[in-house]
């Protein structure tokens, strides 16, 4: 276990910094290490880069004043190659509380090997399908190793607990983990859906700054919740499902209204004809846009008034790119 003060001084630099809006933050935090963010009380939230050339998945630690949440966990074939040296890298050994957005294995198969690198994690909210829905959606992952992942915690002594609406986590006064909407995937207000629409939606609030989390949220249920969600505009959106094809509506993305983007994906499906829908919109509006494949992780700064973006690698998510340099046959737009 790393003790606080000595947390904030072992934190290295960060290789790179890149800053995209909020311009007059450009001179303030380009350079900055996590650390010095840490003593300024900014709120960060990281979407790990947890995606291979071919697989998607997601992770997201959001960090203030050492306090520690991490919503997924990405899938259990890059848990030793991106989602432990991530964590590693910023000598986490503790998470004040942790989320499986929803039960599929690109969400929770890092969990795993967490608990067997004896990463602490206090509080593991989770929400358990029923076994029928599992073995419907087979492909999506299983109920034996979400059983699993429950008994590990058990073994480590995490607390697991339900996923429900108005779940509030404090990282201090200004800043909280909200859970906006949680569905069953069964008993939604549009009938029974699936288990990507068991996503929890959850907003994170620092001071006047909203960013918003939607896990795989699907085309119908994101239709109603375009219709009747009042507190969803955020100016940062995880784009829902990795940005393909089935995602919420494009009416979602426009209550939102992001000003910024987050694309959990791969270079090859963002660039992907199931990705189109979404490429456009977001040409269409001028969205930053942020792709875990392009830009490695992904990391937003908040100070509680503005915020800016960072990220790992310094690459435009350009699929014309991707089209050259694959003689054309990947990308179609
Ligand atoms: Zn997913």
């Amino acid at each position: 276990m790393v003790l606080k003060g000595q947390f904030m001084q072992e934190i290295s630099r960060r290789e790179f910094v890149k800053l995209t809006l909020s311009l007059p933050l450009i001179s303030s935090f380009a350079g900055c290490s996590w650390g010095d963010f840490g003593q300024k009380n900014s709120l960060e939230w990281t979407s790990i880069n947890v995606c291979s050339d071919t697989m998607q998945g997601d992770a997201h630690l959001i960090s203030k004043n050492s306090k520690h949440f991490l919503i997924d966990g990405g899938h259990p074939d890059l848990s030793h190659s991106h989602l432990l040296p991530f964590l590693e890298s910023r000598k986490i050994t503790h998470l004040d509380g942790a989320m499986i957005n929803h039960p599929h294995r690109d969400h929770y198969g890092g969990f795993k090997a967490l608990f067997e690198k004896g990463i602490k994690i206090d509080r593991l909210y989770m929400n358990m399908p029923l076994k029928e829905q599992m073995s419907v959606e087979w492909w999506g992952g299983s109920y034996q190793e979400l059983e699993e992942i429950v008994k590990l915690a058990n073994m480590n002594g995490t607390s697991v607990l339900p996923i429900k609406e108005g779940d509030k986590f404090l990282f201090d006064a200004q800043s909280s983990l909200e859970v906006l909407y949680i569905y069953d995937g069964l008993h939604t207000p549009v009938g029974a859906t699936d288990i990507n629409d068991m996503s929890a939606i959850v907003m994170i609030k620092d001071g006047a700054n909203r960013f918003l989390l939607t896990g795989d949220l699907n085309e119908k249920l994101g239709g109603y919740l375009a219709q009747n969600a009042q507190n969803i505009k955020a100016d940062v959106l995880k784009v829902p499902h990795h940005g393909t094809n089935t995602l919420a509506p494009n009416s979602f993305f426009e209550r939102v209204a992001p000003k910024d983007i987050i694309v959990t994906a791969p270079k090859m499906l963002w660039c992907d004809v199931r990705s189109q829908r979404i490429r456009t919109l977001a040409k269409e509006k001028r969205y930053g846009t942020y792709v875990n494949g392009f830009q490695g992780d992904i990391t937003v700064i908040s100070d509680g008034k503005t915020y800016s973006i960072t990220t790992q690698k310094e690459a435009a998510p350009l699929c014309e790119q991707i089209s050259k340099d694959k003689g054309g046959s990947i990308c179609t737009s």
